[in-house]
């Protein structure tokens, strides 16, 4: 998708500040940041939201939350985090390729929902 800003991001076209990447996923900072430590979980293929998961994503589901776990821990958020996905357009997403929102920091969160 060449109009797809994570994709650039997936081919190092425009620059991130990756935490992990593999065959499958990426991981990076959020450019900006809602929390001390805000980082997203993407897949590398373009998927675009939540609406276009099916069965054959499981393995790659699962693979972003396992990554987005092992970061957390990584980066210190041994008390808990917050994990969002924000989904198409009721869902108020931003960037159409899915990606996990991982926020945390020292103290507690505030509230939502
Ligand atoms: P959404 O509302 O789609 O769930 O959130 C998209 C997120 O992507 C936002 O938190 C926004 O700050 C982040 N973002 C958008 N463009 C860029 C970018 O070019 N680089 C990085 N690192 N984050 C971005
Ligand atoms: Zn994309």
């Amino acid at each position: 998708m060449s109009d797809c800003i994570f994709c650039k991001i997936v081919a190092g076209d425009i620059p991130a500040n990756k935490l992990f990447e593999d065959d499958d996923v990426v991981a990076f900072h959020d450019i900006r940041p809602a929390a001390p430590v805000h980082f997203l979980v993407i897949p590398k293929a373009h998927v675009e939201s939540m609406l276009e998961v099916r069965a054959e994503h499981a393995a790659l589901m699962g693979k972003i939350m396992t990554v987005a776990a092992d970061l957390a821990r990584q980066q210190g958020l041994e008390e808990g985090y917050r994990t969002i996905v924000n989904t198409g357009r009721v869902g108020r997403q931003e960037v159409y390729h899915l990606h996990v929102h991982i926020l945390g920091g020292p103290d507690v969160l505030p509230a939502m929902l």
